[in-house]
């Protein structure tokens, strides 16, 4: 049977460095039941670091194999960030210390049911200051299945300024026996704060080869391996990119229309039109993928609220709903806009991908095609714009998505990507 670790792609070095750490926690456990009194964090940690050292002299033990309560994954979109997080949380929690997946620690921290593992996955475009509060405040808690309280923060570079701060403060001064473990896309002061990161360790994982992800798909979800190899290649290296691809025939058909757009750009009209029907399927992506949640929620609330009966404070009740359906209603709004960007990025890589295969066929290099299935297209438009013509256009793509990420209005970056996609 496979360990926690085992749907971490491509990533040895990082994998390597949890399961010494995942050790070196389940020795501060040990010694912490050998001598109960030590209880603060700090103390556990230092004489595990000595414990480690006098290890040292003898056998080239990496210094940074020890344990520390914060950490941050870093890497590309899909890498495995959170996917590294949680598994480096279950084998915190693993009776045996190594992430064994069979232990109820391991099986009831993958499955998101832990009682000390709570998970933050921010649903709009960043996490408040209140909602950290509260799990900092849980956080500090003592552990019920008397190991370690973990927090994982997806995204943590969608932290407000108020909540890193909130952040910032339990990391300074950590609970005794509380982990914080954070995913952000780089350590770049725009993703994480200087002042975090210099608290944390980091985790750099990096993309994973599409041989690996291939493998991925057909061991654990019994893809066949030629579609498993065409989806790993198509995705870049994002493997739920890649599983959704392979199974999910909508998604090949989203992928397949933004992938005829070169071949539409004829004119100014023609370029508008493209625009027009990239944002358009991405909104009806977005609005499909929330739609159920947003019932739902909205359905639970409102049964909650009737709840309240018509007797004394029932206007007082009636005030009260309002303003809590209010703040769904802009819960919900944020993360419909937070799942429209995500679907239109979608689309832009998958069209960088396009261009980055003419460049790549113009400049007759010895790399693979990121969409084999458009690769005769891709080839007519090496041999029509030149490696430099190939370049521009890419630049437009990857220019488009900055000035997105940079807030300017999709619409408006989208035009202008087309327009220079079609003038070249
Ligand atoms: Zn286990």
């Amino acid at each position: 049977m496979p360990d926690v670790f085992a749907d971490l792609v491509g990533q040895d070095e990082a994998v390597d460095t949890l399961r010494r750490a995942a050790a070196s926690a389940a020795a501060v456990l040990r010694a912490a039941a050998v001598a109960p009194t030590t209880d603060a964090a700090g103390d556990e940690f230092d004489a595990l670091a000595e414990e480690a050292e006098g290890a040292g002299a003898g056998a080239a033990v990496d210094p940074g194999a020890g344990m520390t309560h914060a950490w941050i994954f870093t890497g590309p979109p899909g890498s495995g960030r959170s996917v590294a997080a949680r598994a480096f949380a279950a084998a915190l929690q693993c009776a045996y210390g190594t992430g064994c997946g069979q232990c109820p620690g391991c099986h009831t921290t993958m499955a998101g049911t832990h009682a000390d593992v709570r998970l933050v996955v921010p649903e709009g475009l960043s996490i408040g200051v209140n909602e950290m509060r509260a799990l900092v405040l849980r956080a500090a808690s003592t552990p019920s299945g008397g190991r370690w309280q973990v927090v994982v923060i997806e995204d943590a570079d969608r932290l407000t300024e108020a909540a890193g701060n909130a952040l910032l403060k339990a990391i300074e001064e950590p609970p005794p026996r509380t982990v914080f473990l954070l995913c952000a896309p780089s350590t770049h002061p725009d993703d994480i704060s200087v002042t975090i990161r210099s608290r944390c360790r980091v985790v750099p994982l990096r993309q994973p080869a599409a041989e690996a992800v291939a493998e991925v798909l057909a061991r654990r979800d019994g893809v066949a391996p030629d579609v498993a190899q065409w989806a790993a290649a198509a995705a870049q290296g994002h493997v739920g990119r890649a599983r959704r691809l392979a199974r999910d025939p909508e998604a090949r058909t989203r992928r397949e229309a933004v992938l005829a757009v070169p071949r539409r750009l004829t004119g100014v009209g023609a370029a508008f039109d493209a625009a027009s029907a990239l944002i358009e399927a991405a909104e009806a992506e977005a609005a499909a993928s929330v739609a159920e949640t947003d019932a739902t929620e909205r359905a639970a609330l409102e049964t909650a609220l009737g709840a309240g009966g018509t007797g004394r404070g029932a206007a007082g009740a009636i005030r009260g709903a309002a303003g809590q359906l209010k703040d769904l209603e802009k819960r919900q709004k944020s993360r419909a806009t937070r799942a429209q960007r995500d679907a239109l990025d979608r689309a832009l890589v998958d069209l960088a991908g396009f261009y980055r295969d003419a460049l790549t066929m113009a400049l007759r290099a010895p790399v693979a095609s990121v969409h084999t299935d458009t690769a005769a297209l891709a080839g007519a438009g090496a041999q029509k714009w030149d490696a430099e013509g190939a370049l521009r256009r890419l630049e437009a793509v990857l220019e488009c998505r900055a000035a997105i990420e940079a807030n300017v209005k999709p619409r408006i970056a989208v035009e202008a990507m087309m327009l220079a996609l079609w003038k070249g």
